[in-house]
Order: structure tokens, then sequence, then C-alpha cells
């Protein structure tokens, strides 16, 4: 590691289907404890990047490093045992089960059937006990999300902004040390976004880090301290909001689509 605050480097990352090179030599670090945005115009390669720090794709060069080891290449569950977990800009909830049950099933969703069996014990008294503590956490989640009051209501029923509190409260279950959020703004209504903004500066005071994808540019400007902007695969520039802003490659991307 270079620094020893990054959680996140990737190192020349690079991604490829058939002729198109969606990720070029990308290279950037994510400091533990920060917010930090990833932006770019459509088609820059961020959502590839994501989906190879996740283990969603497999690069076909570079290296992805997590709290100092590499995790290139490995399967997602794999790296959400880790502690590096990632929510979907088109939220992934069971729309015929209830907000509790789909928190109940998380676990086992991010982690993996496999790995839930290997650490699920067979003694059925400790089974009871083990869902026992998870509904506990469920509730609290829910409680910190202020939707506990939907707990019995179907996912399907809920509007965007419940659902994208429903997927946090969902991968925070997983107790991740940092979180990967994609557009998590995206269909929430104005009063909504507040709160989860609030509710992720809470969760980083609490020590997590996220990094986020996300078009709206107030949300990156007022709550990441650190911007990453990528461009046709690799980064463009990086540093704090106002240098982003006044950039003039950044612009002129941004302006040359
Ligand atoms: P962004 O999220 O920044 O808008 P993407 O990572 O989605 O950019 O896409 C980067 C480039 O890679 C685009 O040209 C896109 O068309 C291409 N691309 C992304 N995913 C695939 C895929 N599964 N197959 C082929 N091309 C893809
Ligand atoms: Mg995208």
């Amino acid at each position: 590691r270079s620094t020893g605050a990054s959680i996140l480097e990737l190192r020349n990352l690079e991604k490829r289907f058939g002729g198109i090179t969606a990720v070029d030599g990308a290279s950037f670090e994510v400091e533990r404890g920060t917010i930090t945005g990833l932006i770019g115009p459509n088609g820059a390669g961020k959502s590839t990047t994501f989906n190879c720090i996740t283990g969603v794709h497999e690069p076909n060069a570079g290296s992805v490093v997590f709290d100092g080891e590499e995790i290139t290449g490995l399967e997602p569950h794999q790296i959400a045992t880790r502690g590096l977990v990632r929510t979907f800009q088109i939220a992934r909830e069971f729309p015929e089960m209830t907000v509790l049950e789909n928190m109940m099933l998380a676990p086992k969703a991010q982690l993996g059937e496999s790995l839930w069996r290997s650490v699920t014990p067979i003694v059925r008294s400790d089974v009871v006990e083990q869902e026992g503590e998870m509904r506990e956490r469920a509730w609290e989640m829910l409680d910190f999300f202020e939707i506990d009051h939907l707990a019995h209501e179907y996912a399907g029923n809920l509007s965007g902004g419940q659902r994208k509190l429903l997927e946090l409260a969902r991968a925070l279950l997983t107790e991740p040390e940092m979180l990967l959020l994609d557009e998590p703004m995206a269909g929430v209504n104005p009063s909504l976004e507040k709160k989860l903004l609030e509710h992720i500066h809470e969760l980083q005071e609490q020590g997590y880090t996220f990094l986020l994808v996300e078009h709206d540019m107030d949300v990156i400007m007022n709550h990441c301290e650190h911007v990453i902007v990528m461009h046709q695969g690799s980064v463009l520039a990086e540093g704090v909001a106002e240098e982003i802003q006044s950039n003039e490659a950044v612009i002129e991307a941004y302006l040359g689509g």
C-alpha cells in the first residue's frame, strides 16, 4: 500500500468487452472513513469499475486491493465476507416478501448460500438462537432507518426511496467495513434523500467508508470529501469538490459527452 490510510486501492484496472475497453487503466485509492464520490459522463466506465471491484466482472488486467489484501478476481460473496458490500442501482428486494423477511434473507444473499450453510450449526437450538440474534439486528437496522413501522409490509409496496433505505439496511446486516453505493438517490424524494444522506453521515461517524456513484452533482459536491472523475475508462481528475467543479478538463469531458 502506498498510504496506510487507504482502504481500497485500484491499480491499472482494465476491463474489455470484445473490442470495447470499458475500463482502461484506472487507478485510484479510497481513504478509510471517507465518503468518496465516483463521477463521470455516461459510458466513462463507472459501473464496470464497480463490477470489477465487487467481483461481478473479472478484470483483464490490474488489481484491486481491499484492507491491504488483494481481492482481484474473487467471487462476490468472498468479497462481501471480507467486509466490502454494495447496493445496486436497481433495488433487488423480493417484492412478495415483507420488509422483515427481506432483512432475514440479507446475509444469506450477500455472503452466499454455501457459506451461510457452513457457518450455520446443525444443532437446532443454535439455529433458533442465531435466528433470534439476526431478527434482533434486523429490527435495530429498520429502527435506525426509521422504516420499522413497515416491517410487515410487502417490499413491493414500498416507495422508491423506502426501497433504497431497505437496500442499505440489508447491506449493513452483513457488518461490512465499506459500502459501494450505486446511485443511492435515484428515485428518492427530497425529504427521504435528506434522511438517507443523514444516515450515511451517521454511519460515516461510526467508521464506515463509502464510495458513491451518483449523478446528482449537488449530492456529490455537498457530501463527498473527495471526488474521483472517470472519463473513457480512466481517472481524469480527482480532488476536493471545489477543485473538481472548476477543473477545465472535467468541464470539457462533461460537455463533450
Ligand atoms: P458508466 O457506468 O460510467 O456509464 P459503463 O461502465 O456502464 O459506464 O460502460 C463503459 C463502457 O463499457 C460503455 O461503452 C458500455 O457500453 C460498455 N459496456 C459496459 N458493460 C458492458 C457489457 N456487459 N458488454 C459490453 N459492453 C459493455
Ligand atoms: Mg453506469
